[in-house]
């Protein structure tokens, strides 16, 4: 059976509804994959809203199962959580893996666990149901950078990426088949050097190619995100299959990112600019 994976949310750092954004979509991040029947999510954009009514459509009646795995809570990767229709079915279960992170604050560490995080979304001041309310059963599980592990019948791999506040990166393994996932990220020798390691061989590598490299060099350095040439770097040392070019930028329409896409094929042949809603098997 393929890993396959479906994008329901590839904008990167706030949603961008609007004409010039249609072919690629205003969702933020948020990827559906199935391995050998488990289903699995990276993320909860505002495109987990549309995932959930997908799922509705094919859990059992009598309740399904999915696991969700957070790269790190910056608001494009949390905000749709509310908004996804399965957790709020009692037959429902989800396991949920996030890093916890300590944070200094007024003058001492304050420590967040994804579950602290979620439920700060969902603080009666900001929305109605309170994580702790919702009818169906979360189970939160602590991620950490540089560990394996293993819910189901496949393997996830966890890298630690080099961004703001620190996300995680994964890698999927199944029946000698990968998928690896590495957003949020900035790039930097050492960082691609890790990655070369972390993704090598594999399949399919989704990066992110926010910036084109003369944006980064004149203006984002320090803002977190990577460019498309990186990723075709990564992807020749690394001698990987595909790349998927995702966390496009708000300011970044249709026909910009059909550029973007024409100039990262230059360097790699097989860079997809993706669109939401496009799906891959492998
Ligand atoms: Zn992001
Ligand atoms: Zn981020």
């Amino acid at each position: 059976m393929p890993i396959h994976i479906k994008y329901y949310g590839v904008r990167g750092s706030t949603p961008t509804p609007g004409m010039q954004y249609d072919k690629y979509g205003g969702n933020t991040t948020c990827v559906y994959i199935k391995i050998d029947g488990q289903h699995i999510i990276i993320d909860s954009g505002t495109g987990i809203r549309n995932l959930g009514l997908d799922l509705l459509k094919i859990f059992p009646k009598e309740g399904g199962h999915a696991h969700i795995l957070f790269t790190h809570t910056h608001w494009d990767h949390i905000q749709g959580f509310p908004f996804f229709v399965p957790i709020y079915m009692p037959s429902n279960k989800f396991d949920i893996y996030g890093e916890t992170k300590v944070i200094p604050a007024n003058n001492r560490n304050e420590t967040w666990t994804i579950e602290n995080v979620l439920s700060m979304q969902q603080n009666f001041m900001y929305f109605p149901v309170r994580i702790k309310d919702l009818p169906s059963n979360l189970n939160f599980h602590e991620l950490k950078p540089e560990v394996i592990i293993n819910p189901g019948s496949f393997e996830i791999h966890c890298k630690r990426l080099r961004h703001p506040n620190d996300a995680l990166g994964f890698r999927f393994n199944y029946n000698k088949k990968s998928y690896v996932y590495c957003t949020d990220i900035e790039h930097s020798d050492a960082m691609t050097e890790e990655l070369v390691k972390f993704a090598m061989n594999a399949d399919v590598m989704a990066y992110d190619c926010q910036y084109t490299p003369e944006e980064y060099t004149a203006s984002k350095i320090g803002w977190g995100h990577s460019t498309y040439e990186v990723a075709a770097e990564i992807a020749i040392k690394a001698n990987i299959k595909h790349v998927h070019m995702i966390h496009h930028d708000p300011m970044h329409t249709d026909t910009f990112l059909q550029d973007m896409e024409k100039s990262a094929r230059k360097l790699f042949k097989n860079m997809i600019m993706i669109p939401e809603g496009f799906s891959f098997d492998i």
